[in-house]
């Protein structure tokens, strides 16, 4: 069968041309956030949209169905080579779906939507926003019947995100967590002392913090010679490719945990697609599993490692020398304040209790824009009604509510989720790992993180893309993903901040 091994050949150079452009897609993303002169966005744009429109060109080429129907029995079905064939043919499938020109429309339509968000947001004027929302959600049901669902268009959406997973699993889950996050935030607001990240603000000069991040870094096992850290207004970690993984964080002087959190939450990423496997540039085995399978490893390193008490302790003393203003308080005082729950309006500042009910919030109504049982006119009404049955606050502007995410101004209708998806997995992947190495906390004790990142490595960021995200949890953890996990850490954490 000399045939196959050329079509396979072909579509793992076809695979490699896509990253490589795609990873220059990228750079130049990163520079427009970090770096780009104010006069340059322009230009920019033309730059990014060329190398969108040649990489689509690339991607839905007609040959690909030629060499993907060459390979479709030619390898063993459990063989990596024929998860690759299928994931390679699930992104072609998707992607020649839909029509150049409504590619282009939905392009346009954000790009407005984005400019007029920006706006709206500042001035907290809802109507401003709501044509543009309307637009993005029509285009998106366009799209979805393009792709095909079996029971509602959000399915069609979700799995561009999160493949496999079904609106009707995500209510499941939710309709589990609900009352348990409730219960868990109702309990840590009770708190005898409840703790607050405000009761240790102070003076931490920014390149002190830039110090100690680089630091930290190397010791967590990021290879800081295979990539870097910057500032821009939001964090984000992009791996460009083998020996080039970005990531940015913010600072704010008086509060260092801004910083901290943000590079650990990134870094998180950063060691995933670093452990990647460089051998398979090109092919889905080189890619990261899922976007929630992506947020578990940034939301391990942050959550589970960063606001620990082992980590306070074991980092007490490089942090006293980095910032003598924290010499007013103690360890113990600082794992409390990193752990502070606290009711809040914005979503990338919510605690890891309530967090998971700002994404809740999100997926109910964005189910319902999508199927019409909500008008984009009711949706800021709709949110503060939820948000204070969630929260118990009143939202004071739809800045601090439905206008505060970048989400749907960039049509992402089904990104949500997957937030949520890698909280869930993230703890079970921590359960999993401290049973499989019962010396790991006594090392992470000696600040040694290498045992984790190695199981880590094994485990999940070997494998790319080989397994749906689902199966590589089960494979991982030894049981399909079970929000039960992740609300026993919470809960033993709420006696913990109670003790
Ligand atoms: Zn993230």
């Amino acid at each position: 069968m000399p045939v196959i091994p050329s079509a396979y050949a072909k579509l793992r150079a076809r695979g490699k041309e896509l990253s490589l452009l795609g990873a220059t897609g990228g750079l130049l993303g990163w520079d427009q956030e970090t770096l780009l002169p104010p006069k340059g966005h322009s230009f920019r744009a033309e730059q990014s949209a060329q190398i969108a429109g040649l990489s689509h060109r690339l991607a839905t080429s007609p040959e690909i169905a030629r060499w993907l129907d060459d390979c479709s029995s030619a390898f063993p079905a459990d063989s990596a080579e024929s998860a690759c064939v299928a994931r390679w043919r699930h992104d072609y499938l998707r992607a020649t779906r839909i029509p150049p020109a409504l590619v282009e429309e939905n392009e346009l339509a954000s790009g407005l939507a984005r400019s007029a968000w920006v706006e709206a947001r500042k001035k907290s004027d809802f109507p401003a926003f709501a044509p543009h929302l309307e637009k993005l959600l029509s285009l998106s049901r366009k799209m979805a019947d393009l792709w095909g669902y079996s029971d509602q268009p959000y399915d069609a959406l979700l799995e561009g995100y999160e493949p496999g997973w079904l609106t009707r699993d995500v209510t499941a889950l939710f309709a589990k967590l609900r009352p348990r996050l409730v219960s868990i935030a109702e309990k840590s607001f009770a708190l005898p002392r409840p703790p607050s990240r405000k009761n240790i603000r102070g003076h931490y000069p920014r390149n002190h913090q830039e110090i100690f991040l680089q630091q930290l870094l190397p010791k967590i096992g990021f290879d800081t010679a295979a990539g870097r850290l910057d500032s821009s207004t939001h964090p984000f970690c992009s791996g460009l490719g083998p020996g080039d993984t970005r990531m940015t964080t913010r600072y704010d002087e008086t509060d260092f945990m801004v910083s901290l959190y943000g590079v650990l939450h990134e870094a998180g990423h950063g060691l995933y697609d670093q452990g990647l496997p460089e051998s398979q540039l090109g092919t889905p085995l080189g890619q990261a599993a899922s976007l929630g399978i992506h947020e578990s490893q940034s939301r391990l390193w942050e959550n589970r490692i960063g606001r620990s008490r082992s980590f306070w302790k074991t980092w007490w003393p490089d942090l006293i020398q980095a910032f003598p203003d924290l010499s007013r308080h103690n360890h113990d005082d600082c794992w409390r304040a990193s752990n502070a729950v606290e009711r809040s309006f914005i979503r990338v500042e919510a605690d890891e209790v309530t967090y998971d009910l700002h994404i809740l919030l999100r997926f109910e109504l964005e189910t319902q824009l999508l199927k019409g049982d909500l008008a984009v006119r009711d949706l800021p009404a709709a949110w503060n009604e939820l948000f204070e049955k969630l929260l118990g606050l009143k939202v004071p502007d739809d800045a601090r509510g439905c206008l505060q995410d970048i989400h749907w101004s960039l049509g992402g209708f089904g990104y949500f989720p997957t937030y949520t998806l890698g909280n869930l997995t993230s703890s079970q992947l921590w359960q999993a790992a401290n049973r499989d190495l019962p010396s790991l906390s006594s090392s992470i004790d000696n600040r040694d993180y290498q045992p984790l990142l190695r199981w880590l490595r094994e485990k999940v960021h070997a494998h790319g893309r080989r397994y749906p995200a689902s199966e590589l949890v089960q494979r991982a953890t030894g049981k399909a993903l079970d929000p039960e996990a992740h609300l026993s850490v919470l809960e033993w954490k709420v006696k913990e901040l109670a003790s």
